[in-house]
């Protein structure tokens, strides 16, 4: 039996990079998996290929995050893992930074998270049976920081705020739910190859390249593969941490 075969995951922004290569892996691996996407008719679209299913949401909208969550748990009897993965990276240096473009990285990056953590950790506490009839009862969730939350980034300092934020969020929320069976965990991604570093220009993505003691860009199933990992559980063990996904970087 695949590892996680019974279990029912949540993936936010699922539809392309590390979101889609993680509910791939996930699928993979067994799950029942549930993306979303701010369209849903492209979520469900994609959520095809693997078999999953996809729901419209935009994640900086708070209440809906919730309702979202709880939908998905109760159209699949529960919920076993959530990959509060949605994000935006936007860039610009400090002295150029108004309040609308600080509170909507904080609001989609930071609010989201918290929202879905929320939501899940409702979910994941309650008492469900899996498909042989055990009770089961506690989940996974896992959060996408970075590695510029620790090491910071000139012309992203709201980015690399919101991403220390969620290291911050994954260590509180693994002490409150821990003892409800939850473990929350985070990723710190070095660079990875996708659409949200596609715009960065060449001459930065070769320097992080080189930075890197592997001397390559990360690819979004390396993240997802760590993600699974923490999902399922080979991990049952660990909690409150973050778990670097970069290459060996040496910023
Ligand atoms: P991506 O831009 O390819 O994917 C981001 C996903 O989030 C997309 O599906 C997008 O539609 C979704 N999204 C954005 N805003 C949303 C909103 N308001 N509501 C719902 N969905 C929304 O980027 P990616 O590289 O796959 O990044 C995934 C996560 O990993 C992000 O949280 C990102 O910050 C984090 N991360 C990425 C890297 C990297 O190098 N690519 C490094 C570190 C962390």
């Amino acid at each position: 039996m695949a590892e996680l075969t019974g279990r029912v995951a949540l993936v936010t922004g699922g539809t392309r990079g590390i979101g889609l290569a993680t509910a791939r892996a996930l699928a993979a691996a067994g799950a029942t998996v549930v993306i979303t996407g701010r369209d849903a008719a492209r979520a469900e679209a994609v959520a095809k290929e693997f078999g999953g299913h996809g729901l419209g949401l935009d994640v900086a909208d708070f209440d809906a995050v919730g309702a979202v969550v709880k939908q998905a748990a109760a159209a699949h009897g529960g919920l076993d893992v959530l990959v509060a993965n949605a994000g935006i990276m936007e860039s610009g240096l400090l002295g150029m930074l108004r309040a609308n473009d600080v509170r909507r990285t904080l609001d989609v990056n930071v609010a989201g998270a918290v929202a879905a953590v929320q939501a899940a950790g409702r979910a994941m506490a309650r008492k469900r049976r899996d498909a042989d009839g055990n009770e089961r009862r506690g989940g996974s969730v896992v959060l996408l920081a970075s590695v510029v939350g620790t090491y910071g980034a000139a012309g992203q300092s709201v980015y690399a705020a919101s991403k220390a934020a969620l290291v911050a969020l994954a260590r509180s929320a693994a002490r409150e739910l821990g003892p409800r069976g939850i473990r929350v965990n985070a990723v710190a991604p070095g660079v990875i190859r996708t659409d949200l570093t596609a715009a960065l220009p060449a001459d930065v993505l070769d320097r992080q390249a080189a930075a890197a003691a592997l001397g390559r860009l990360g690819e979004a199933d390396e993240v997802a593969d760590v993600i699974r990992f923490l999902a399922g559980d080979a991990a049952r063990y660990v909690t409150g941490q973050v778990l670097g996904v970069d290459g060996g970087l040496v910023p």
